[in-house]
């Protein structure tokens, strides 16, 4: 099979032909129809900024495909079976995987870090961490949906719970800002403020259904939102870049009691405001780390009854073996994308 591999930063991915996986007991092989591509691929890719626990290995995360077979002791799916894979691994036993926080295992093991991904035409997967994919939803929305869109799932719900009426304000609105804006209009928040850099990502954050659009390139964002709000600030703030001085604008967006939640990930410090304004604001500042099964879940019912629309989040398709193009793209936000997919079961290679 074709399978995109990682071996080292700062070069492109190596296009090989590689066995098509053995399956063990548990474990079912899938024919990736879609996978899309990340922010951590660029982290991994072009930055070296996170590493794979091996190398060579096959990246992609968020793939969909059907099952093509099932190995010894795997019930409940057949060949044929359309999926979303949940793209860890967990342990199953920990606390945290026995509280439904699957994400925290602290042994947990994920695809393209510790395992063969999905940029590749063939992947093998513990069968506990497949998701039926219903007919409604195509593939690549499927893929999207395992990461991009569960991720702002879990912060606005199990971390923020936010609830109907409040204001909320989503600093980064590229693939995961852009869906929390989303999913925040379909829980009902009051009014949305959506603050980037990038044009593009502001214009598909109002199509989204942001309220208000914020461009941080000039004035600081926060005293915006504080022009905006009455000089209130908002009950709640999403941070999705994963900078310290992104942090800090969030914090001082929000109102007395208001919480932060900080979506992105990096290798910034942070500090908090003076511990009386921290205090006696009642301020709360937590992060939110990816989505348990039960979020992906729910993800996908709520696009399978048409309640969220995610069809305009896919803005590019790549065969499999123009992915380094693909990231290229990505890095340089060519034609302003929302998430991108490469499509692997199309290659032109064929394994049998
Ligand atoms: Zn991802
Ligand atoms: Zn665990």
């Amino acid at each position: 099979m074709l399978a995109a591999r990682f071996s080292n930063a700062r070069q492109p991915l190596d296009l090989v032909e590689t066995p098509i996986p053995d399956l063990g007991p548990g474990e079912v092989l899938v024919a990736v129809e879609a996978c899309g591509l990340c922010g951590t691929d660029l982290h991994i890719v072009h930055e070296g900024s996170i590493r794979p626990e091996r190398v060579p290995i096959t990246l992609g995360h968020e793939a969909a495909g059907v099952v093509d077979r099932v190995g010894r002791e795997v019930a409940g799916w057949k060949a044929g079976d359309r999926v979303a894979v949940y793209p860890h691994e967990p342990c199953g036993i920990c606390p945290s995987c026995t509280g439904g926080s699957e994400a925290l295992c602290p042994s947990t093991r994920v695809l393209g870090l510790h395992l063969d991904g999905g940029f590749a035409q063939y992947l093998k997967i513990r069968a506990d961490c497949l998701l039926s994919l219903p007919e409604e939803i195509p593939f690549d929305q499927g893929a999207i949906l395992t990461d991009a869109v569960s991720t702002a799932y879990h912060a606005l719900t199990r971390r923020a719970h936010l609830a109907a009426g409040e204001t909320l304000a989503v600093f980064g609105c590229g693939g995961v800002g852009h869906h929390a804006v989303k999913l925040a209009k379909l829980l009902g928040a009051g009014r949305i403020l959506a603050v980037d850099l990038e044009q593009g990502a502001l214009r598909r954050a109002g199509e989204a259904g942001a309220d208000e659009i914020i461009d941080a390139t000039g004035a600081s964002p926060a005293r915006a939102i504080r022009e905006l709000t009455g000089g209130e600030g908002v009950d709640l703030a999403l941070e999705c870049v994963g900078r310290a001085s992104t942090v800090v604008e969030a914090m001082k967006s929000l109102r007395r009691g208001g919480r932060l939640i900080v979506v992105g990930v990096g290798t910034d410090r942070v500090q908090l405001p003076p511990l009386r304004v921290f205090v006696g604001a009642e301020l709360t500042v937590m992060g939110s780390m990816g989505f348990s099964r039960k979020d992906m879940e729910e993800v996908l019912r709520l696009t399978a009854e048409g309640r969220l629309d995610v069809s305009q989040s896919v803005t590019q398709r790549w065969p499999l073996e123009k992915i380094n193009e693909a990231l290229e793209g990505l890095e340089r936000r060519v034609g302003d994308p929302v998430r991108m997919v490469v499509t692997p079961a199309a290659s032109t290679s064929d394994p049998s």
